[in-house]
């Protein structure tokens, strides 16, 4: 039987980040990930400027540039139903002449091979092909996993902790008896990637409402083509059938901007179809065993937030994990502050995007609120960016004199 000291199931974000964090620590790590890399991922490919900062935070933000030459995202343009838009940056740092906060549109399997190759610098081990689909327990606590992998078999790998770092549709998660109630938000997403370059664009992602439908569109490095994201109620999945690409194609005339484009450039053949995202889980913390990432609970894409919950939520892990190591008699403290953290920030950011869905799902509402928000580039349009960009707290928003004070003079 193998072992590590901590088994990591996933080599996601959330996986690949605590495993750099704890092999940095000296910690014995494995990876355990389903898939071989490089893997597409469903996802709009677009890392905001608080993902930046935790993979700067991690150390890897330098090394990682020049190698996936990323789109740099400015901000966004978001458009209503009625064809009011309005178009935000990031904003600045901190002090006046700081410079732009940006993100990163970069392909998902380019950036997670990335983040899981730095995982193996640091010390990591990672098996591909290797799918968990059980814990194993001592009493109560958890002390390992079985999986299978096509060379080996079946095999089980003890460990002192086991990461849930698997997804959206997480084992471990099921394995832990955590309960995920049905997901309320009924919708269900198609990503597809547009050849050519589309890099020499003004660093604005795109989202447009229209229908009940919503359409993300986000270039990506040069060479590496767009992103197209489109998510449409749940109910219209009957109609995808085996087709998903004809379905994108045609949904798409619903949106002529992004149509035209397809006009002037090939869709990849594949076609990836995800959801619902509804997860929310209400424990993330158990003896032996942590949830990290979408495993720990996701509300919806909309916002462009899951990177950077799942990058904060390995810097929380690792440290919990790092201190019950090294301490077991704190191990509860370790538990419970995780928890916490855990806790409070998918209250603050999945509570804001419930908010966002109950607007977008209202056509005539979206279409109000989207005017308030593009008179110039209004304060609010702008606190609105840096907190969907992890840059600012949720409860920022909150505060009547962003909504009620004039708008800015456009920056340069
Ligand atoms: C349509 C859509 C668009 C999105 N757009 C954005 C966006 O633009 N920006 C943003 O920040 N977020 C976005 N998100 C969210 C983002 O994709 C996720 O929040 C993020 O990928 C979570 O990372 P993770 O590591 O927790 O999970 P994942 O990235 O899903 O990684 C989980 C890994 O676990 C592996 N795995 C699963 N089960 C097992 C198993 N049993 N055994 C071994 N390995 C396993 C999988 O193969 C995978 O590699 C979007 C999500 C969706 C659905």
């Amino acid at each position: 039987m193998s072992s590590a000291e901590v088994v990591i199931v996933g080599g996601g974000p959330a996986g690949a980040a605590t495993a750099i964090a704890l092999a940095r620590a000296g910690r014995d790590v494995l990876v355990l990930e389903r898939s071989r890399f490089p893997r597409d991922k469903p996802c709009g490919d677009c890392a905001n400027p608080g993902s930046l900062e935790e993979l700067r935070r991690l150390g890897v933000a330098e090394r990682l540039e020049p190698l996936l030459r990323p789109h740099e995202l400015r901000g966004w343009y978001v458009e209503a139903p009625d064809g009011s838009a309005f178009r935000a940056e990031f904003g600045r740092g901190r002090s006046g002449d700081a410079a732009p906060q940006l993100g990163w549109a970069v392909r998902r399997r380019d950036l997670d091979r990335a983040l899981l190759n730095e995982a193996e610098r640091a010390g990591a081990r990672v098996r591909f092909g290797f799918r968990v689909f059980d814990v194993t327990r001592r009493g109560k606590r958890v002390c390992g996993v079985v999986g299978r992998s096509g060379a080996y078999g079946e095999e089980t790998i003890r460990a002192s902790w086991v990461v849930g770092a698997d997804g959206l549709r997480s084992v471990v998660r099921r394995r832990l008896s955590v309960k995920a109630p049905q997901p309320r938000v009924k919708k269900i997403a198609l990503v597809g990637h547009l050849a050519g370059d589309w890099s020499g664009s003004a660093g604005f992602g795109e989202l447009r409402v229209r229908d009940g439908r919503c359409c993300g569109f986000a270039p990506l490095a040069s060479g590496a083509g767009a992103n197209i994201t489109l998510v449409v109620p749940q109910a219209e999945a009957k109609q995808i059938g085996g087709d998903a690409r004809g379905f994108l194609q045609s949904a798409l005339n619903g949106f002529p901007e992004v149509a035209a484009r397809l006009r002037l450039a090939a869709l990849d053949p594949r076609v990836m179809v995800t959801g619902p995202f509804d997860v929310s889980v209400r424990r993330p913390s158990f003896a032996g065993a942590l949830l990290v990432g979408d495993a720990a609970g996701y509300f919806d894409p909309f916002t462009g937030q899951g990177i950077n919950q799942a990058l904060r939520g390995a810097r929380w892990a690792a440290v919990a994990i790092e201190a019950a190591l090294r301490e077991p008699r704190r191990e509860r403290r370790a538990l419970r502050w995780y928890a916490l953290q855990v806790r409070r920030h998918n209250a603050a950011t999945h509570g804001l995007q419930r908010v966002i869905d109950a607007v977008i799902s209202r056509p005539a509402l979206m279409s109000a609120f989207i005017r308030v928000l593009s008179r110039g580039e209004s304060q609010a349009a702008r606190r609105l960016l840096r907190v969907t960009g992890d840059l600012a707290d949720p409860v920022t928003l909150l505060d009547p004199l962003v909504w009620l004070r004039p708008p800015l003079r456009a920056t340069g």
